[in-house]
């Protein structure tokens, strides 16, 4: 039985309170304190300050504005009509379907989950719902969001299916979340027949089987019980059921495909059930509904224990305190003159917030998981986490690791078991039924390479995890040995070898010595073989090699180092993908040509060689591929840029030339880039969040919020190491679960005076980056 370990190598501050101390330039006067700033000693409530709207509207990150638990498995989030977001909630829609129980946060694609959709509706249905009898009108003034909670007035619809319309009157719908389970509430008007159309058909992706069984509760009350399968991207997964109604109900109907009638069993691909409800209960009614991956009784008995007897209201409280004692871990400090209005202030407790959506705890309240190996593993004093996007938000897990240790250990400790899971099955990872919803598992290797550079030991099954991993990260085959790189294709180089270089810090903590020299030596191939040494010439001559594609024979392939797309990469440019081996820069700049050469490179990535052409910015922010970009200065004797990059990028307009994706309805584009460029901000506090096509990927580019506000930015996630940006805040206090403290304190930040002149830690001068 696999137990955790103490954690020997995180207590390598022997102090309980840590201080590190960056000094602006002289302010000359006190700043006051702001508005928004609470009192100090204070009960805090940080939910407050997060607005679950941002980033909800459009492409314009996918978030999602619905009800869950920190890392919850259960994401009760409205579905709108027409369209939808990755999410299902697109802010600018007019109408909202019902509730959806599943969600993967801010992911590309088509979005994962969708499971489960609940519909309130009053509507006469003599054969399957049709989707257009859901279309409850909404305005946002009638709507509201808060960590654990939404809630929105839907316009009533009645009528015979196919020829609905608008009733008079309104529902009131409210769901709120603990971690397994989706509480429902509709307060439908006086008068009206109640029904929940529960469509098990729809899912965001692809539905690949669904079930229901109907059975009665002596109190009136039904049961709905069942398992829903679907797929998403890289990966299958399988999720059973358990629902109670909190009224008597008056009939069911079920459907399967074109079946429909009173039966109370029904499996296939499409189906769903119709409660009718007593117009006496109309004021109040109620649904749960939890998940598991385990089966349908351990979601009964998960309801039971993490639900039982509260009334909605109690459970929503309680995950309100979940989340501000999660929230609250990390506590800011502003002057007037760091956050005049407060926008700092909720842009950081929004992102913070966001970073906790994923991968979502698959643990039972019974203390075991569902592997991809089909076996249900008891685990003990340890939470089991699932739903993985690490090519995106790889650099997440760095971040959770000052933020909250214990957490951050038991994902990592969970991703070896993924691994040591799929190793048992002798199958690839993507070919396997996972526990939830997930997305790729890319960087994976880097993720636990991560904990083990940071100090944290102990990891169970970490030797049957390694081949596993291994297989993932894949081998280059003799002839790409040879010549050290996959042909005409760079970006798998680099990516590649960023996993064994990560790879290699697994095999030396396993004691596979001569493993880890090979993955070392492969991974230094990109540096030695990749990187042509004229491909461009700075404005004072300096020659600056750049990642190129080479042909199979050695020759240089002529390519676009600007193009989206360029030389088969994926999602990214040359230069972008230039500076991702960030496990060695040193020699991706001595592969440039020295450091001046990569001082001229990275000065001209981000635009400083024509400030005012948005045609020279080379960095994009939109998506994951060089989000390290504002400190990669820290590595070119630069800094100053890194401090004035970070603030410009996060919190003033810069120049973006580039989408995630090949163009964007909201703005002239084409390729992959804005024509023109556009001056923008790219973090708001505004359902348009992000820029078009920025998705925020499990949380991705809220982490670089997060980071760059904390002012310790993870570039080499592996590492042990952080880059100091140009913090925020004038003070930032993270507090640890064992009473110890880290204090990150900013004297004299404000939104123009941000260039470090001094730092210390712990009262003793802290000379680097
Ligand atoms: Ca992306």
């Amino acid at each position: 039985m696999p137990r955790r370990k103490a954690n020997r190598g995180r207590n390598r501050w022997r102090t309980t309170a840590i201080t590190a101390v960056v000094a602006m330039a002289s302010a000359g006067v006190v700043a006051a304190p702001a508005a928004a700033a609470p009192a100090e000693g204070a009960s805090v409530d940080y939910t407050l300050f997060v607005n679950p709207f941002v980033s909800t509207a459009g492409d314009y990150g996918n978030d999602l504005p619905g009800a869950q638990a920190p890392n919850g498995l259960a994401k009760v989030s409205p579905l709108t009509m027409p369209e939808r977001n990755h999410a299902g909630y697109d802010h600018d829609q007019t109408h909202i379907a019902g509730f959806t129980q599943t969600n993967l946060d801010g992911v590309g694609g088509s979005g994962g989950g969708g499971d489960i959709l609940v519909v309130p509706t009053q509507v006469e249905y003599s054969a399957r719902p049709s989707t257009e009898s859901y279309a409850h009108p909404f305005t946002h003034e009638a709507e509201t969001a808060a960590p654990g909670y939404y809630q929105v007035r839907l316009g009533e619809i009645s009528g015979p299916d196919g020829a609905v319309e608008n009733g008079p009157g309104e529902i009131n719908a409210e769901v709120a979340a603990t971690t397994r389970t989706a509480l429902h509430r509709y307060a439908f008007p006086d008068g009206a027949t109640p029904e929940l159309v529960v469509d098990l058909h729809h899912n965001f992706t692809n539905r690949t089987r669904s079930a229901v069984d109907i059975s009665q509760l002596d109190d009136g009350r039904v049961a709905l019980t069942g398992e829903i399968r679907g797929s998403f991207y890289g990966a299958s997964y399988a999720l059973h059921y358990y629902a109670e109604t909190e009224q008597p109900v008056t009939s069911v109907t079920t459907w399967a495909a074109d079946e429909f009638g009173d039966a109370v069993s029904r499996q296939g691909v499409d189906t769903g059930a119709i409660l009718a409800f007593a117009p006496e209960d109309a004021g109040e009614i109620g649904l749960r509904i939890t998940l598991s991956p385990i089966s349908v009784e351990q979601a009964r008995i998960d309801q039971v224990a993490e639900v039982g007897g509260r009334t909605f209201d109690e459970a929503r409280a309680r995950t309100k305190a979940v989340w501000n004692e999660r929230l609250g871990r990390v506590d800011i400090s502003a002057s007037a003159a760091a956050d005049p209005d407060g926008t700092l202030r909720r842009l950081f407790y929004t992102h913070l917030y966001r970073m906790f959506a994923l991968p979502v705890n698959a643990t039972s309240t019974s203390g075991t998981y569902r592997g991809v190996d089909g076996v249900v593993h008891q685990v003990d004093d340890f939470t089991y986490y699932d739903g993985w996007a690490s090519w995106d938000d790889f650099r997440k897990y760095s971040v959770l690791a000052y933020l909250d240790p214990e957490l951050y250990r038991d994902m990592i400790q969970s991703l070896i078991y993924l691994f040591a899971d799929v190793q048992s099955t002798g199958r690839s990872i993507g070919g396997l039924a996972h526990s939830v919803p997930t997305v790729r598992w890319e960087r994976s290797a880097v993720i636990v390479a991560d904990a083990i550079s940071k100090g944290f030991t102990g990891f169970e099954r970490l030797d049957q995890a390694y081949p596993a991993l291994k297989e993932y990260v894949g081998f280059s085959d003799g002839d790409q040995l040879g010549q050290g790189h996959p042909g005409d294709r760079p970006g798998d180089s680099v990516q590649r070898g960023y996993d064994q270089w990560a790879l290699a810090i697994v095999a030396d903590a396993l004691g596979h010595g001569d493993e880890a020299k090979q993955l070392r030596e492969a991974a230094a191939l990109p540096m030695a073989n990749l990187y042509k040494p004229d491909a461009w010439t700075a404005a004072d001559g300096t020659q600056v090699g750049l990642l190129t594609p080479r042909e199979e024979a050695g020759d240089w392939i002529e390519a676009d180092y600007e193009r989206l797309g360029a030389a088969h990469l994926y999602q990214g440019t040359l230069w972008q993908y230039n500076w991702y081996p960030v496990y060695d820069l040193a020699g991706v700049i001595a592969a440039m040509g020295g450091p001046a050469a990569g001082q001229r490179g990275a000065v001209h990535f981000l635009g400083e060689d024509d400030p005012d052409n948005g045609l020279g910015m080379l960095h994009s922010n939109a998506n994951e591929v060089d989000l390290q970009a504002p400190y990669l200065f820290n590595y070119v004797g630069l800094p100053s840029l890194t401090q004035k990059w970070v603030r410009t990028i996060y919190t003033k307009e810069s120049w973006n030339r580039y989408l995630a994706s090949s163009s964007t309805d909201d703005y002239p584009s084409s390729d992959g880039e804005f024509r023109p460029p556009i001056k923008t901000k790219v973090y708001q506090l505004d359902p348009r969040g992000f820029l078009p096509t920025m998705d925020n990927d499990a949380g991705t580019m809220s982490t670089m919020f997060v980071a760059a506000a904390i002012g310790l930015f993870p570039v080499t996630s592996g590492s042990s190491q952080y880059q100091l940006g140009s913090p925020f805040f004038d003070r930032t206090t993270i507090s640890y679960a064992d009473g110890r403290t880290f204090t990150v304190s900013a004297d004299g930040v404000s939104a123009d005076n941000y260039y470090i002149q001094s730092a210390s830690l712990n009262g003793a001068n802290f000379g680097n980056t």
